[in-house]
């Protein structure tokens, strides 16, 4: 495919990590270009109301803040492009980024892809994906009024969605694989007064099971190995995250988790090629945390592009 362009720096992924930089980068004069992927704002476009990012202290809309970061970033000069990532070259300098619309290289990158929500891998998710199961309170809840649900984990984000469902849903049952929560302890306070919420410990899901939409789940009690049904009208699942680094397989280092490896200047196993947010992170996972990883990656992106050292 033709070369579109060149630029200074490429930003790969439009959320908290990735508009950071922008943010970072347009101001240190580097014109990038983002190139979103599908997911405008990332994951937290998909949280309704966000209480810990500083400077909201009565919370904001996850899409709202991913808008504010984007006005920011393009008033200093950033583009955007709506595109996905379909490979990068890494085998010359300046790298290659291909697009369905092309290809473009850059002298430095910041890969701030993030990372995509786990699933059960049990007979009958794929199938009802959309009618009935989901990864995302905030996008279906509303379809679940006065419904009785399950929620999968037992960890912050099940925790934080199942308070979030319980707008909507008559009840809404916590599903756990261990007899103690992962959450912290503010929100398990939260769900564990919340009269609409009850808990299953000790337990998984073994299939989904339904006709039009999922009506049943089978469930195992992992000490006792009983087995049972339990009549649903839909399943939240929020057991984690995998990041997306499939593009990079093989061509940057990764950490056993499965996160791109960086050092403390955010760079990845390869020159000018840098990583922020959870394609990079799997243990803090916050809003903040990501963006002041992309602030970060796009100061150091720009020391490499100053001094003349990026490249191999
Ligand atoms: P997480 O902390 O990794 O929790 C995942 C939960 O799913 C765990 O309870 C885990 O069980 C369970 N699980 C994993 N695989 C499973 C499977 N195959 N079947 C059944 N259960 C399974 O993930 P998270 O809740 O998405 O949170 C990730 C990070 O983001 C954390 O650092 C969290 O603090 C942060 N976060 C913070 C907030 C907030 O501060 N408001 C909100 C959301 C997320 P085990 O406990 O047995 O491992």
């Amino acid at each position: 495919m033709s070369l579109i362009e060149h630029r200074q720096l490429i930003i790969l992924g439009a959320g908290p990590a990735g508009l950071a930089a922008a943010i970072y980068g347009a101001r240190a004069e580097l014109k990038p270009l983002v190139i979103t992927g599908m997911v405008l704002y990332g994951q937290a476009s998909l949280t309704h109301t966000i209480e810990n990012y500083p400077g909201f202290p009565k919370g904001i809309g996850g899409m709202e803040l991913g808008q504010l970061f984007e006005e920011q970033a393009k008033a200093f000069g950033t583009d955007f492009l709506f595109d996905e990532v379909q490979a990068v070259d890494f085998s010359k300098h300046p790298y290659k980024v291909s697009v369905y619309g092309g290809d473009y290289t850059a002298d430095a990158l910041i890969i701030a892809m993030g990372a995509y929500a786990k699933k059960l891998g049990v007979p009958g998710e794929n199938e009802f994906i959309g009618r009935g199961v989901s990864y995302c309170g905030t996008c279906d809840g509303w379809f679940y009024k006065d419904k009785d649900i399950h929620v999968v984990g037992g960890g912050d984000s099940a925790l934080e969605e199942a308070i979030f469902l319980t707008r909507f849903a008559h009840s809404v049952t916590i599903i756990h694989r261990r007899d103690t929560l992962r959450a912290g302890a503010i929100l398990e306070n939260r769900a564990r007064t919340n009269p609409k919420i009850s808990f299953i410990f000790d337990t998984v899901v073994k299939e989904i099971r339904g006709t039009e939409g999922v009506e049943e789940l089978m469930l195992e009690n992992v000490k006792t190995g009983e087995v049972s049904k339990m009549p649903t009208d839909g399943l939240f699942v929020f057991i984690g995250h995998t990041p997306n680094t499939q593009l990079f397989e093989g061509k940057l280092e990764m950490e056993p988790d499965g996160t791109l490896r960086i050092n403390s200047n955010m760079e990845t196993s390869r020159k000018s090629v840098f990583a922020a947010g959870e394609i990079a992170d799997s243990h803090y996972r916050q809003v903040v945390t990501s963006a002041g990883m992309g602030a970060a990656a796009a100061i150091s992106a720009t020391h490499c592009l100053e001094t003349m050292s990026c490249g191999f």
